[in-house]
Parts: structure tokens; C-alpha cells; sequence
């Protein structure tokens, strides 16, 4: 099969390197792609957004199979014009993906089936916003309802944060995707995120992880797009996976087929595991990225046939399968990251590093330019390791980042401290 793979960040790195080694696959391409992309398939300098030049692209060179990595592609109805054409594809329609695309719409579909999350309100009007903000009191939760690039959730500590969040939101911040705001409950307890295929009918648990959002160590600083991941999360019993499938997947993937709009693709769940048990915070209808990483390290069958059946509707077919291994990622970003940071800086000793025993590092943000790999982005690398424990795979995924020679970036040093912490107190 010739396959394309749309996106360029950790995530379609990871995955590109987990199609490549199936036989089915006889020639990957990935669309932009970036400098690390570069060495397991062929780039091709195509927008993810740009799908005229995408669908030209995949008629001239054969393309059998399309795998849309990111939400934007796949919210503007990517998956949609590929079916009209006759393309195979894993991953939503733009209707499906409204379960990432309006988190108001996701929370209309919770309250309908009763799938349990924080209690809300949905506003376009800052004075009904605000009223009801003053009814529910502080903390207190807002969020633009559409695609923000991860920044469009505020967690506010007093009223008067979180009036000023609905001011910022419905005044415009997000553009569009500001235009309605969320308010909801905040939830307390430990997060996880839960990863499952689906085929519009069919559901296939895949894994969970846990990543950490803030820049800093300790859980400090600002929100990212995340500084590190791991699998599978200690948190998640076998008792809680089937809680989450049985409470919150299977009804939302019955849903969505009842309303005549099927899911296909990975469901991916932000969930919070309260008092209460599992509720669901979000939902992405995309792998995640720094966790895609961490699960194609994981996983010990053929990638393929998997994304291929979400596609046909044959999961209920095929088998997954998971090393008996924890998988941790780290990642390294540009100094100054979330804010301004220098592009264009070269990057060294990687062919060194990721010579260490368990280790792939997966580029986010690079190219390869006359031999040398220069930074891209605010994410740049995702060093990732394979251990019997997380304690093991820290260690190995630690020595590589200390081989890599890039002064101008940085990573946080205590990625998957909290997992650490349990597997100790169970030893
Ligand atoms: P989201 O983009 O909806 O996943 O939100 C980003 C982050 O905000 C989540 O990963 C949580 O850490 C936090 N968050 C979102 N909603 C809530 C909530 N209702 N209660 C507590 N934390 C939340």
C-alpha cells in the first residue's frame, strides 16, 4: 500500500515510524513533515489544509490509504472531500469531529446521554455568562468552545478571573472559535488520558496515559501543548478502563451513530478521575501528541491493520497488542517556550543519543538543512523511551537527553514523577 500521513509534528513522526515497519506498507509519504519525518518517509511540501493539492497529490502517485494526524484538517471535513473522492482514510468526518471542534456540542451530547462530566452552561452573552458565574461561585472553569490550539481554557481561581475570561473570550481573543463560551464545574482529581479506535459501529480500547501540561518542574509555570507523557497511567485500574468504556466511550460512540453521524478515527478522552470515578473533561477525535508517541513505542503489532479497519468497519476483527513495557517521552523545547523563543538554532549528537538502548527520539519541530537539523518550533523533540517501569524508562529516555548537544533548548527534568512516586509506594 501507498500511504500518505498528513501533519508534521511528534505525532505523525511516531506514527510514520510505526507504519513503516508494517509489510503492508510499500511507500510512505507525510505531508508537510519535518526534519526527522525526513528519514522514514518521503515529505512533500503540502499544507494540511491545502486539500485540492492533497487529493492531486494522491492521484498522481497512487496513494491507497490517508492517515490525517491533526483536528484542523479533519474539522475543515478533510476525511469528508477524501470519501466523496473515493479516498480511503482513517480518521472523522467534520461532523464527527465536532466532538473536538465544540466542546458546547460535547457537552450537549454528555447531558443528553448522560455520560458523566462537570456541570455547565453554554453562553454567546457575557451577562448571562456572568450571571451564571456569580450563581456557581470560584474556582470556576471557561472555555472558548471552538478549536484554540490548547488555549482556549481558562481555569479561574475568583469570579473576577473568570468575568474577565468571558470578556477576553467573547470579546474576540479566539476569533471565531470564541464565539460561544463554555462555563463548567470544576472538577478535582488525578487526569488521564484514554485512547480507543472506533469504526463507526465497533470500539477498540486502545491505552491511557498521562502527560504534564505545565513548562516547569513540579507542575509549575504555564500550560503547554505538554513537556511529557507516559503509558500506560497507574491511575487507570483494569476496574476504571471499564468503567470509562462501559460510563463514557461506548455511549458516545452509540450516539453519534444514532444521530447519523458515526465516529471513525481514535476518540481520545481527557478524563478526571474524581471521588465520584471517571468524568470526562474533553474529547480530541485525534491521537494525542506528546501520548502517540509513547503508545507506537508500546504497541507490539502491526499499526495497519488497525487504522486500516477503523476505516472499513471491520475492528471488531483485529487484535491489539502492548509490549509489557511502560513507554515515557520528554519533551525538548526552544528556551523562552510557551512564549517568544529563537528559531533556526541546530541541533547535535542525535544519531548518538538515540543509539541508547530502548531510545527513539521523534522530531515536533525541525528541518534538515545540508546535513544539519535545525529547530522549527516551541516543541522540538520528544525523546522517548521503552522500560520495565516508568522508573527504568525515565532513566533511559534522561541519558539521551544528556547526549544531546542544543544549548538554546531545554526540557523539564522530572517527567512522570507522579507515576514514579506509586510504583515505589507498591514495590
Ligand atoms: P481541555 O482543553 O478541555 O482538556 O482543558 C485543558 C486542561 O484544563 C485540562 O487538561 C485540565 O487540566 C483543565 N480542565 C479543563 N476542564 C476542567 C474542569 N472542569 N475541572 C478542572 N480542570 C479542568
Amino acid at each position: 500500500m501507498n500511504i500518505l500521513v498528513i501533519g508534521s509534528g511528534g505525532r505523525e513522526h511516531a506514527l510514520c515510524w510505526a507504519i513503516m515497519q508494517s509489510p503492508l506498507c510499500s511507500k510512505l509519504y507525510c505531508a508537510p513533515g519535518n526534519g526527522g519525518i525526513a528519514q522514514v518517509a518521503e515529505c512533500v511540501s503540502l499544507s494540511a489544509l491545502d486539500f485540492d493539492a492533497i487529493i492531486a497529490f494522491i492521484r498522481e502517485k497512487k496513494v491507497d490509504f490517508v492517515v490525517v494526524g491533526p483536528e484542523d484538517p479533519l474539522v475543515q471535513g478533510l476525511v469528508d472531500r477524501l470519501d466523496a473522492e473515493g479516498i480511503a482514510s482513517f480518521g472523522p468526518s467534520a461532523a464527527a469531529a465536532q466532538l473536538e471542534g465544540s466542546k458546547g456540542f460535547t457537552k450537549d451530547l454528555c447531558a443528553e446521554y448522560g455520560i458523566p462530566t462537570a456541570a455547565y452552561g453554554r453562553f454567546d452573552k457575557a451577562e448571562a455568562a456572568k450571571a451564571f458565574i456569580a450563581e456557581k461561585g470560584a474556582p470556576i472553569v471557561v472555555k472558548a468552545d471552538g478549536l484554540a490550539a490548547g488555549k482556549g481554557v481558562i481555569i479561574a481561581a475568583t469570579v473576577d478571573e473568570a468575568n474577565a475570561a468571558i470578556d477576553d473570550i467573547l470579546g474576540g481573543r479566539f476569533g471565531a472559535a470564541g464565539a460561544e463560551v463554555v462555563v463548567e464545574e470544576f472538577l478535582e482529581g488525578e487526569e488521564a488520558s484514554f485512547f480507543a479506535l472506533c469504526d463507526g459501529t465497533h470500539v477498540l480500547p486502545l491505552a491511557t496515559a498521562q502527560d504534564h501540561k505545565r513548562v516547569f518542574d513540579n507542575d509549575e509555570g504555564p500550560n503547554t501543548g505538554g513537556m511529557g507523557a507516559y503509558s500506560p497511567a497507574p491511575v487507570m485500574t483494569a476496574a476504571l478502563n471499564e468503567r470509562v468504556m462501559r460510563e463514557i466511550i461506548e455511549p458516545t460512540v452509540c450516539a453519534m451513530r444514532e444521530r447519523g453521524t458515526p465516529f471513525k478515527g481514535v476518540l481520545y478522552a481527557g478524563l478526571m478521575i474524581t471521588a465520584e470515578g471517571p468524568k470526562l473533561i474533553e474529547y480530541n477525535a485525534r491521537f494525542g501528541d506528546p501520548e502517540t508517541q509513547v503508545l507506537m513505542m508500546r504497541l507490539d503489532c502491526d499499526v495497519l491493520p488497525l487504522l486500516t479497519a477503523s476505516h472499513d468497519g471491520t475492528l471488531e476483527k483485529v487484535e491489539v497488542r502492548w509490549k509489557n513495557e511502560v513507554a515515557l517521552t520528554i519533551v525538548m523545547a526552544a528556551q523562552g517556550y510557551p512564549d517568544d523563543y529563537k528559531k533556526n538554532t541546530e541541533i547535535r549528537r542525535l544519531v548518538e543519543a538515540g543509539a541508547e538502548e530502548g531510545v527513539q527520539i521523534f522530531h515536533a519541530g525541525t528541518k534538515a538543512e545540508s546535513g544539519r537539523v535545525l529547530s522549527t518550533g516551541g516543541r522540538v523533540l520528544n525523546v522517548t523511551a521503552t522500560g520495565k517501569t516508568t522508573a527504568d524508562a525515565q532513566a533511559r529516555a534522561y541519558r539521551a537527553v544528556d547526549k544531546i548537544d542544543w544549548p538554546e533548548g531545554f526540557c523539564r527534568r522530572d517527567i512522570g514523577y507522579r507515576a514514579i512516586a506509586r510504583e515505589k509506594q507498591t514495590a
